[in-house]
């Protein structure tokens, strides 16, 4: 038996799995602990009502014989794609329902999306950012640049007319800096990606998130992305579906590579290897996006918001350097005194009990870098930012 080389070459944890079992560590040795968990990815609201009863209800009619769905459209219900094209429309976006491919979560449709470029492809990735586009990357055995996000830059870096590339990420607002670009910004990338014949993967997770009617949501906002980019989009940070998982993934018509509509590739390579999105799952994304579910769904991004801005305030308090969480669910915090990480981590995690993620987990460019997500609930983001508010820095640092 010969193994795939290139799934040897990843590290042995991924990050999050890395930080449960830390904390796990450290909860059987003091049980008696409180832990604030600002570490995670995950959302602690429940469903909005009118997801909650689109869901119920389409579970009912499976029931029926009369009303039972089986397979479905591989490429997602119409009425869900329907639904997608209206938010879009909102945006002043003009995407054809025939352009969406539903699916079951962001992360296999970044991990699927390297089936369609060859195995030798170059690969330009933001660093830091979601460890999932360098895994899926090693495993799809690619040539891997980076571009580099720092303090200077606002953690959104540039292209270099100089570096050559296949594929390029991005992803605004960003995981875990939560830096949001601009539209000349984008537009400076998708000039780029035509110069090289590069396709861009635009992840847009935290879009809802962007508070400022003036940063674009999408890259379809940008005039020549539709023949340069494939967009993917998940209802799990939107609308708290990461339990329940639909994700969508736009590929233009109008995108060619080597004379070929990856439009069409795509389908291809769903129809074989995809059967369909959950019928009931796709009635409650359909409602997410209903008037109703949005309102409903909007004051949850919200509440998660208000937690950012406490996060946000009370590391200033303290004296720190904090980007993000205008824009985003993180705050993205500089460890004082040249603190790495992993040792900012820890002394968080021993003294107050508040987990964090460890920024050098998204790349060598977050060492010295803490992400705080804002997906707690309200008790615990209050007792988070009281601690924090408090911290002693100077002191802190002493135990480094
Ligand atoms: N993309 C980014 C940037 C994320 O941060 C996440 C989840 O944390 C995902 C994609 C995955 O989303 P999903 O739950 O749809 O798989």
């Amino acid at each position: 038996m010969q193994l795939n080389e290139n799934i040897t070459k990843l590290e042995q944890n991924y990050l999050f799995a890395e930080i449960a079992m830390r904390v796990r560590h450290y909860k059987e040795a003091h049980p008696e602990k409180e832990m604030l968990s600002l570490g995670i990815n995950d959302v602690t609201r429940p469903l909005a009502p009118a997801v909650s009863e689109a869901m119920a209800e389409a579970a009912h009619e499976m029931r029926d014989a009369a009303r039972f769905h089986g397979y479905g459209d591989v490429q997602g219900e119409l009425f869900l794609r329907q639904a997608i094209c209206g938010y879009y429309r909102a945006l002043k976006v003009s995407i054809e329902p025939e352009d969406v491919f539903v699916s079951d979560g962001a992360k296999s449709d970044l991990a699927n999306l390297c089936d369609l470029f060859a195995p030798q492809s170059t690969v330009l990735l933001p660093n830091p950012v979601y460890p999932v586009f360098y895994d899926t990357s090693v495993m799809a055995g690619r040539r891997i640049l980076f571009s580099r996000g720092t303090k200077e830059n606002g953690f959104l870096p540039m292209p270099d007319d100089h570096i050559h590339t296949d594929l390029i990420y991005l992803c605004s607002p960003n995981n875990p800096t939560g830096a949001v670009y601009t539209r000349a910004q984008l537009q400076a990338w998708v000039e780029y990606a035509h110069a090289h014949h590069a396709c861009i993967i635009y992840d847009a997770a935290y879009e809802a998130y962007i508070r400022n009617a003036a940063l674009p949501r999408s890259i379809f906002e940008i005039a020549g992305a539709e023949t340069c980019a494939i967009e993917i989009n998940s209802l799990s940070k939107m609308a708290g579906f990461t339990g329940v998982r639909c994700s969508w993934v736009i590929v233009p018509r109008a995108l060619t590579a080597e004379g070929q509509s990856l439009h069409k590739l795509w389908m291809r390579r769903q129809t074989t290897k995809y059967n369909g999105t959950s019928y009931i799952v796709q009635r409650g994304a359909a409602a997410a996006f209903s008037p109703e579910g949005q309102r409903q769904v909007r004051r949850d991004v919200q509440y998660y918001m208000e937690n950012a801005d406490l996060i946000r305030t009370a590391l200033h308090r303290s004296g720190v350097f904090t980007t993000g969480g205008e824009h985003a669910p993180y705050v993205w915090m500089e460890c004082p005194y040249h603190m790495r990480s992993w040792d900012c981590f820890a002394l968080l995690l021993r003294h107050y009990g508040i987990v964090s993620s460890p920024g050098v987990g998204f790349g060598e460019q977050g060492e010295g870098w803490l992400r705080f997500s804002s997906f707690g609930s309200r008790e615990v983001i209050e007792k988070a930012a009281h601690l924090l508010t408090a911290m002693d820095w100077d002191q802190l640092a002493l135990f480094a």
